[in-house]
């Protein structure tokens, strides 16, 4: 073999790729290969591995870009080898994440009136929030320690709406963290019942724009108001932070006027997925602060880049530029008016989707309102009682045809709602959604023709948790 192999290297002519050893033998699982692979073979048999896996155009389960134009590929593709932590080899890049800083806590109504606002950019909003959790812990054993107060048993409140980051959060901090329910009657985070789970040790409140798990936003404003009548009542100071991934870059655009950000008093950090509504490939996420004083000196360091003193911020060193480069990119090419046709077009297709599934008997819709370009659907109540097939197994049907639209069931409380999300993007046409509607029906009608029960049904009557093959609730 090790002879054939050399033969082949040596061979004059040009081999033809599907006539080489590498072909004809598995891939490497897990030790490194002795000899070297030409390129051209090593590149076919990557590529081949990746063949049968949902288009990411497809798949309706993430909120994260998938597309993004010519340009804007070109420019992250020829920065695709710049660190963009080598600030003092690459300073413009450390620039413009300071001016995309500036852009957005514009956009969320920031007060700071300091030529750079605080803030830092990130992998996503993974990291983004754990910013947010960390300076509003710190901010709160500063006072403790200051009043002679213990300062070892934070927490923080949070709807069980949570993203799956809210739990590493906890856990890697060792911040206790307390859920507010969500139920059928508060399908949102219910601000009173958050406040009445809050005390001395509460070092925030942590408000979504855009729950993963359902598309609805939190009511930040009444949230706010409790969290006043709290503080003034304790003479605290327990702050909001405001998980915004999704809504942080689709309210400025398509609810100007709607209050749940800077212009809010207790909101006093935010952050978002730059990677998601913010138009960018992944991982890029953003959290502003809505003044330096708010940003715990332990977490910031500021650095001067040609003149400018830039506060840095993070929890990663090294790290593509790329992504930022991108946002950038996409603020001057889209501008205002860009973002609101593209939020708006995504908008309307998720309204129109949501309108045509309700007109499917078999079907019910969460809510009546879509607040964010995404929504949940389940199996009409009395349908579901005499149904043969469940809504994993138009999950797997749909899949069939190349989609990705996941169901699951929700959280707490509401664990025996199994449901299905669609999150509309750039990218997702009307005539796409046309298509997947077909698809939906057709199968629908399908399953009505079933003689006997699916495998995931008999597994309901039975009782048995049914789990599904994505973590959706974890994008
Ligand atoms: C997606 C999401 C996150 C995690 O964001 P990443 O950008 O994937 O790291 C956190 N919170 C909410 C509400 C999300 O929707």
């Amino acid at each position: 073999m090790e002879k054939k192999t050399k033969k082949e290297e040596s061979c004059c002519c040009d081999k033809p790729i599907f006539g080489s050893e590498a072909m004809r033998s598995s891939a490497p699982v897990d030790t490194i290969p002795q000899h070297p692979t030409k390129a051209k073979i090593a590149y076919q048999m990557v590529k081949e591995e990746t063949f049968p896996q949902t288009r990411p155009e497809l798949n309706l389960a993430t909120f994260v870009t998938t597309y993004m134009d010519d340009y804007a590929t070109k420019l992250m593709n020829e920065a695709i080898n710049i660190n963009y932590i080598d600030e003092t080899e690459y300073p413009r890049v450390a620039l413009m994440s300071g001016r995309c800083l500036n852009i957005i806590a514009n956009l969320w109504n920031s007060p700071e009136k300091a030529d750079w606002k605080a803030g830092a950019s990130a992998i996503g909003s993974s990291e983004a929030c754990m910013l947010g959790g960390v300076a509003a812990w710190l901010r709160w054993r500063e006072k403790r320690k200051k009043e002679g107060k213990p300062f070892d048993k934070p927490n923080f409140v949070i709807s069980s709406g949570f993203q799956v980051v809210w739990e590493k959060f906890a856990q890697l901090w060792q911040i206790e963290m307390r859920t507010v329910p969500l139920t059928d009657e508060h399908r949102t985070l219910d601000p009173k019942q958050a406040i009445a789970m809050c005390d001395e040790n509460t070092i925030c409140v942590v408000g979504i724009m855009g729950v993963t798990w359902t598309g609805l936003n939190d009511d930040i404003e009444a949230l706010d108001r409790e969290v006043e009548e709290f503080n003034k009542k304790h003479n605290s100071e327990m702050a909001i932070h405001v998980d915004a991934a999704s809504g942080g870059f689709i309210l400025p655009f398509l609810k100007p006027d709607y209050k749940w950000d800077f212009r809010l008093k207790w909101v006093w950090s935010i952050s978002t997925s730059g990677h998601k509504f913010g138009l960018v490939y992944p991982g890029l996420g953003w959290v502003v602060w809505k003044d330096k004083t708010y940003l715990p000196g332990d977490m910031a360091f500021s650095v001067n880049y040609l003149g400018a003193n830039i506060t840095q911020v993070g929890l990663n060193f090294s790290r593509p530029a790329a992504q930022i480069i991108g946002q950038y990119y996409q603020f001057i090419r889209l501008g205002f008016d860009g973002y609101k046709d593209i939020q708006q077009n995504s908008m309307d297709i998720a309204e129109y989707l949501h309108s045509e599934i309700a007109k499917i008997p078999v079907f019910a819709n969460y809510s009546k309102d879509v607040v964010n370009p995404l929504f949940i659907f389940s199996l009409d109540e009395k349908y579901d009682k005499k149904s043969k097939w469940t809504l994993y197994d138009l999950q797997a049907r749909l899949q069939q045809s190349g989609w990705m639209v996941p169901a699951y069931t929700l959280p707490d409380n509401l664990t025996s709602t199994v449901v299905m999300r669609i999150v509309v993007r750039q990218g997702f046409s009307r005539d796409m959604a046309d298509m997947l509607l077909g698809d939906i029906k057709v199968a629908v009608a399908e399953f009505e023709k079933l003689e006997y029960p699916t495998q995931t049904r008999i597994a309901k009557e039975r009782g048995q948790k049914v789990v599904g093959k994505v973590r959706s609730h974890t994008k």
